[in-house]
């Protein structure tokens, strides 16, 4: 199995090489992975400048490190090696939940993986105030890793607790966040922005967000497709508009 490795906390972030420890257990891996942070740049591309990369090794492992995005690296990496099977994307410092699923870079990679017809598999844990400690996922990582290999999905997020207790399939949290911008000012007096992000509802029972909260790794299905099926049922047939019928006055 040839699985491509990417991230969007940089080729030189602690989740990356653990992802790569694990998933080195499951085939062959490449590393590709963006050269400086890409965190909350969701699923852009590079199309306005050429793309690079270098060479580099992450603990003995083949990487290369790219001056774009996490969907940068996946198109790179799959472009030169051939018949890639699935896409890793993480180990995200910073959960991956709900609201942030639209804004994460992690999972673009996995989507990118999807969008050009290969597996893609997010990952992502909470953030640790010190020095990051993998030890109690990683089991949980294995394993899910494992299982999830031998599903017919295309696309999934897996979100780790810190310190989980089981495992559970969940739909996405769909709550509203404030997006408040924040004011604040630099040394030198000049005003700055910060944007925030402070859910507004408790978590719905069976969301990513629940699974987390109760201590459980979140495992969610996606597809690309966008559509409000409800929506497009109800609204699906001709749309009656009249335009250049000369009947409108
Ligand atoms: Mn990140």
């Amino acid at each position: 199995m040839k699985i491509l490795i990417t991230n969007d906390d940089g080729i030189y972030s602690p989740g990356l090489l653990e992802l790569a420890e694990i998933a080195s257990a499951f085939g062959e891996i490449l590393i590709v992975a963006p050269d400086v942070e890409q965190s909350s740049m969701g699923h852009a591309i590079t199309a306005t400048r050429p793309l690079s990369y270098r060479k580099t090794k992450v603990a003995g492992f083949d990487a290369f490190r790219v001056n774009g995005t996490p969907a940068d690296c996946v198109s790179l990496g799959s472009y030169h090696w051939d018949k890639v099977d699935v896409v890793f994307s993480g180990i995200n410092l910073g959960p991956n939940l709900g609201n942030s699923m639209w804004h994460s870079g992690t999972l673009a990679g996995a989507k990118q993986a999807a969008l050009l017809g290969m597996r893609g598999i997010a990952f992502s844990t909470p953030s640790q105030k010190q020095e990051y400690n993998f030890s109690h996922i990683r089991p949980y990582a294995e394993k899910a890793i494992e299982y999830l290999l031998t599903m017919d999905l295309n696309l999934v997020n897996v979100n780790f607790p810190f310190s989980p207790e089981g495992v559970c399939w969940t739909r996405q949290s769909v709550r509203q966040y404030d997006g408040v911008v924040q004011e604040a000012y630099d040394p030198m007096g000049r005003k700055h922005f910060w944007s925030t992000v402070i859910p507004l509802e408790n978590s719905e029972e069976g969301t990513d967000r629940w699974a987390i909260s109760r201590n459980l790794v979140s495992m969610t299905p996606l597809r690309l497709d966008l559509t409000d099926e409800h929506q497009f049922n109800r609204l699906a047939g001709p749309v009656d508009l009249a335009v250049g019928s000369g009947t409108s006055s």
